[in-house]
């Protein structure tokens, strides 16, 4: 199952591996089994500090013929200290470089937030504080419109098949598609019942854009991070609705929750360290809920959102 992209033609799967907390020690070894039970997309960034890792699972996976280069779909999203015009492309290269390869299917801006540029060799990944200590953050006055112009130019270049964008909002992708040549073919946001963005979702259908959700389950991702709300609001995986649906279809709550995205055209990419869970979130789309538990599901809405420039210690508000 797939999503043909605008503009290239592309196909880009419906169902992904995400590599955000993917830890460098076994990153490798995860990619190369995920490649093995079938993952044919991975999603990766920057700032997630494990594309070479990453790389080097997709090389030995070509190497021992599970697949060919073209038979993958790798993303990546440029960080936020590099959206200078002087950055875009250099940087481009040294993700390529990190991954061992000649171009990205898909290359994203991270997010819209431009900060002071930080150079790879003194630290990376940047992260997102330009002074740990501190604990603060610095930004640069880059446009969007100067940042997209370099991405146009990477896939000018062959860097990119595909490019795109994350975390923006209505309004700035109204304005990005007044000026780009090559209009964004995804936009990935966080999409899961809490925060379901049926708006931002309509607008992208009606300009061409395609949809990946990300943090599919929620508030089990943020857990980890200690965040304030992951733990009192409940988690979604054992929600009673979403218990109830899945065994209704003999499924688990990950593959209903996985489902709710993909039966709207929306792809997804998961993560999972658990070989078990790997193939149980790929091996989701044997199955159609009704549209009464679609509704019902959509209907847990309470605009949640997780990951929020807003919490940094920046306050950066781009969703107001
Ligand atoms: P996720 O929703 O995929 O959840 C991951 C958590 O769910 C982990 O704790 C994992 O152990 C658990 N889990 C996975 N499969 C399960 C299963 N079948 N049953 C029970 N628990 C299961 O969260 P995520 O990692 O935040 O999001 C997925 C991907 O989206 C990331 O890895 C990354 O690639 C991307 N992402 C992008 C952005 C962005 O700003 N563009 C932000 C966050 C994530």
């Amino acid at each position: 199952m797939s999503i043909t992209l605008k503009h290239s033609g592309q196909k880009m799967p419906l169902v992904g591996f995400g590599l955000w907390k993917v830890p460098t020690d076994s990153c490798a070894d995860t990619v190369y089994n995920a490649i093995k039970v079938g993952y044919r997309l991975f999603d990766g960034a920057q700032d997630y500090g494990n594309e070479k890792e990453a790389g080097e699972g997709v090389r030995r996976a070509i190497a021992d013929g599970l697949v060919k280069r073209e038979d993958l779909f790798i993303t990546s999203k440029l960080w936020n200290t590099f959206h200078s015009k002087d950055h875009v492309l250099e940087m481009t290269e040294k993700s390529l470089a990190d991954w061992g390869l000649d171009y990205f299917d898909l290359w994203l801006i991270h997010f819209p937030i431009a900060q002071k540029y930080v150079d790879p060799a003194v630290r990376y990944p940047p992260n997102l504080l330009f002074d740990a200590d501190a604990g603060t953050m610095e930004f640069e006055d880059v446009p969007i419109s100067e940042t997209w112009a370099e991405m146009e130019k990477a896939v000018e270049l062959g860097f990119a098949k595909n490019i795109g964008i994350s975390n923006f909002a209505g309004a700035l992708i109204i304005d990005l598609l007044r000026y780009a040549k090559i209009p964004p073919a995804v936009l990935q946001i966080e999409h899961h019942p809490y925060l379901t963005q049926p708006q931002i979702i309509a607008l992208a259908e009606q300009r061409g854009i395609a949809v990946t959700a990300y943090s599919s389950f929620g508030p089990q991702s943020f857990l980890e991070l200690g965040h304030p709300l992951a733990k009192s609001v409940g988690l979604l995986l054992e929600a009673d609705l979403i218990t109830t649906i899945a065994k209704a279809h003999g499924k688990t709550p990950a593959q209903v929750l996985l489902r709710w995205a993909t039966q709207r055209g929306i792809a997804v990419i998961p993560k999972s360290n658990n070989p078990q869970r790997l193939a149980e979130n790929l091996n989701h789309i044997d199955f159609d809920l009704t549209p009464e538990e679609l509704e019902k599901i959509s209907a847990l809405n309470v605009g949640l959102r997780f990951n929020d420039p807003a919490d940094w210690p920046g306050k950066i508000y781009i969703f107001a």
